[in-house]
């Protein structure tokens, strides 16, 4: 079953549109990768389903139409954002960007700390003091700490060292095999993403051009769609 479906979503930024007729459903106990060239529309297809830009076309999630939503609506029923940039709140230590996202459920500050135990050492310490990758690792403690349904992580990878980004690469397997959390990656590493996804969308130019499992991405679709 469909946990999140779209179905020709349409987004502008004023005058200059960036997706025409997005397609793209995530089941429970999916993840799912949405790929595509830079400047395509990934991360606009992620701020459309977090309700924060403004779009047009069918967006349904756990039963409920997104598009009737505020932000913090679509937050509150289980979409949990690893944004961008990461986004951590840099004046706050680790424990209290982690607490101030907390919604009941299973993911509390022990379980998180346990599935990144670098935080639970630099637990005292202040966001901005941490490298990028403990603060990529805060930005996804955070959002599993509100309790998602779906995670989606917007580049969670981009940036980092090639230890750390194996590490992140193994979390997301982690999350899949041992807690069955409906997960969507927009990330560029193919061969990790081929890896832990069961199912690609890629993106053109605002548009769906290709879906498929993640064993169908041929040396083709790569050139065609994802190559330089
Ligand atoms: P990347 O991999 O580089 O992050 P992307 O696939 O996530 O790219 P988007 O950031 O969604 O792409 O951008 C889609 C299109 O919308 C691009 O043409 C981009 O220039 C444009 N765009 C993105 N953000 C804005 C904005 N705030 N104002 C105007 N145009 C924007």
């Amino acid at each position: 079953m469909s946990l999140l479906k779209i179905f020709q979503l349409n987004a502008s930024y004023g005058a200059i549109q960036a997706l025409y007729d997005i397609n793209l459903d995530v089941r429970e106990g999916e993840v799912v990768a949405l790929m595509g060239r830079n400047g395509m529309g990934k991360s606009t297809t992620v701020k459309s389903i977090c309700r924060l830009i403004p779009s047009h076309g069918e967006m349904h999630f756990a039963g409920h139409d997104l598009q009737v939503l505020p932000s913090h609506r679509a937050a509150q029923l289980g979409i949990g954002l690893v944004p961008e940039g990461r986004r951590c709140f840099h004046s706050l230590s680790v424990y209290e960007n982690l607490i101030s996202a907390h919604r009941s459920g299973f993911w509390n500050f022990r379980k998180v700390i346990k599935l990144f135990p670098k935080l639970g050492e630099r637990r005292a310490q202040k966001a901005i003091s941490l490298s990028g990758g403990e603060q990529q690792m805060l930005a996804i403690g955070r959002a599993l700490m509100t309790n998602p349904k779906l995670l989606i992580l917007d580049e969670a990878t981009e940036g980092l060292a090639p230890l750390i980004r194996q590490e992140i690469w193994a979390v997301i397997s982690k999350l899949k095999d041992q807690t069955g959390l409906s997960i969507l990656v927009i990330d560029k590493s193919i061969n990790e993403l081929k890896a832990v996804c069961d199912r690609v969308f890629i993106v053109e130019r605002g548009k769906t051009v290709w879906k498929g499992s993640a064993a169908q991405i041929s040396t083709k679709v790569v050139e065609d769609f994802l190559g330089v």
